[in-house]
């Protein structure tokens, strides 16, 4: 007797954990090309997420491909075009110039609106959804993907030919996948306040650095003529530890520096402070693997220098479609199948993110505040006279630049000469009468002394700071020279 093996039933091909950016951008191409979609929401749309609001003009480059910027709210969307930074008593107002290949200028669109048009455009376009529900586990066998769910009012199963985690910075597929959260020193911590009847100018946003809210940034994003995004992210774990809280770091910054006080003017808060992590990208961890794979920040996507991460949840859910799609038509998910994507995302991602996160571990050790932030006053002086330069911080802090951008050899020539000029003037002023300098508290002396009795203070955290910097720099190294060829060599550094 010939004995045939049922086919599998299928609720979807593809079961997606999460209808944010990432959830929903995957829903709509998959979806787009004749895939059947399910997508599972914890929350109800519209619906908010913490977040800066702020929509880079590659995201914006995303939603236009996906027909979202024909809406009517998308062009009444608060355009940006000017950067300001702000360090004490140092401040420039940077114009963005905009790259001809990219439609639109930075803008700031609420979560609770964006969100939603993405959804709707997922859902137009054949995607079903469950709102309302979560994923709480996840089985894999040869043929197919077990997903456990749960609604109000029951638990119940769903198949699917695959499984995509778009669940976000605290994502339960990735916690599974890796077999472990994310490590502290993988983690930001992101506050935002919304703010009504603030003041303008309306196409400026405005970030300001701090000492103690160093290493992160403090940021007002104007949604409109009146309403504001206030917000902080700062890296979760620093050395020596911080012994401020954030939301106390936020708050005081709001109270006591007179540029956003002045921006704020008779405003006032329109919700409480609401706070969220920031998962960053760690190489070590698998973004696919049989009938499995991690879009947007649910596999770490977030530029965490810039805070970018919209537009790396837009992305990715393309990169992820074409891969998927292709495994749908050859009915493939082998590990093998999967790599396409991972290897897609390393190419675009890996050494961005490995220089972003290097000169974020940098600034880490709080011993060196007062340096971090003299280089930063030295970028700004240099910013207010030189157009290209500023070009250059004000779009990796938009979003429209590759970090990789800031280690152009004269980015990094200038930023030294202009920091070496003044710390040098301090040096020298202390080289003529040291005992002078101490007494006067000439700055440069006064950070020479803080540093070295920090230094004394915690030798183990300062030690494994420095193994972490040189991890995190062999791994830049090793990115240049795996993945540049001679001719992306000399667009670097040119
Ligand atoms: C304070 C702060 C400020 C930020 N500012 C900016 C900014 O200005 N610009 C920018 O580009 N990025 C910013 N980011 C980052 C940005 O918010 C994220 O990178 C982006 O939201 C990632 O999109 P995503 O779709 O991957 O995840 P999310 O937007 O987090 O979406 C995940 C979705 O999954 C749902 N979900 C979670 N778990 C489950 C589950 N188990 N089952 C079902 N559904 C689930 C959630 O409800 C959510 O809707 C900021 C982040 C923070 C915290």
């Amino acid at each position: 007797m010939i004995r045939i093996k049922p086919l599998p039933h299928y609720d979807c091909d593809v079961l997606i954990a999460g209808g944010g950016p990432a959830g929903s951008g995957l829903a709509f191409h998959l979806a787009s090309a004749g895939v059947k979609v399910i997508a599972v929401e914890s929350g109800i749309f519209p619906r908010d997420k913490v977040c800066g609001d702020g929509v880079s003009p590659i995201a914006l480059a995303e939603l236009a491909n996906m027909g979202i910027a024909e809406a009517a709210q998308f062009k009444q969307a608060n355009e940006i075009t000017r950067v300001g930074l702000f360090l004490e008593n140092d401040k420039v107002s940077i114009k963005l110039s905009k790259p001809e290949h990219l439609p639109y200028h930075a803008r700031i669109i609420p979560r609770r609106e964006l969100d939603n048009w993405i959804y709707e455009a997922a859902a137009g376009a054949g995607a079903e959804f469950l709102l309302g529900t979560r994923v709480t586990d996840y089985a894999i066998n040869s043929e197919g993907a077990l997903v456990y769910l749960r609604s109000k009012n029951r638990e119940f199963t769903l198949r699917a030919r695959m499984v995509v985690g778009a669940d976000g910075g605290r994502s339960t597929l990735a916690r599974r996948m890796h077999g472990a959260k994310p490590q502290e020193s993988d983690q930001l911590l992101g506050l935002r306040a919304y703010y009504k009847n603030v003041n303008g100018p309306t196409d400026q946003v405005d970030i300001y650095f701090n000492d103690s809210g160093f290493p992160g940034i403090m940021w007002l994003f104007p949604k409109g003529p009146h309403d504001a995004n206030i917000g902080i992210a700062m890296v979760a774990k620093t050395f020596p530890k911080k012994p401020e809280h954030i939301k106390e770091v936020l708050l005081a910054h709001i109270n006591n520096n007179p540029d956003i006080k002045r921006r704020i003017g008779d405003g006032i808060a329109d919700d409480k402070i609401r706070g969220w992590p920031i998962t960053i990208y760690n190489p070590d961890n698998r973004v696919s693997d049989e009938r499995i794979a991690l879009v947007g920040e649910a596999a770490g996507l977030i530029n965490p220098l810039s805070g970018d991460g919209i537009q790396y949840a837009l992305l990715s859910a393309r990169w992820a479609a074409t891969t998927i799609v292709d495994c749908v038509q050859r009915n493939s998910f082998t590990r093998q199948d999967l790599d396409a994507y991972a290897h897609k995302v390393k190419r675009e991602v890996s050494y961005d993110f490995a220089l972003s996160n290097l000169l974020v571990h940098v600034p880490r050790n709080k011993t060196f505040n007062r340096v971090w932030l003299r280089v930063l006053t030295s970028m700004i002086s240099q910013a207010r006279d030189d157009g290209a330069y500023a070009d250059t911080i004000a779009g990796v802090f938009e979003g429209t630049y590759p970090s990789y951008k800031a280690v152009n050899l004269s980015f990094i020539l200038k930023s030294l000469t202009q920091f070496g000029l003044g710390a040098g003037r301090d040096l020298a002023s202390t080289m003529q009468n040291p005992q002078q300098a101490l007494l006067s508290g000439t700055e440069l002396a006064k950070d020479v002394f803080t540093i070295l009795e920090e230094l004394k203070d915690n030798p183990r955290d300062n030690i494994s700071w420095l193994s972490g910097g040189l991890t995190q720099s062999a791994s830049v190294l090793a990115h240049l020279v795996k993945t540049l060829d001679a001719r992306s060599l000399k667009n670097i550094l040119s």
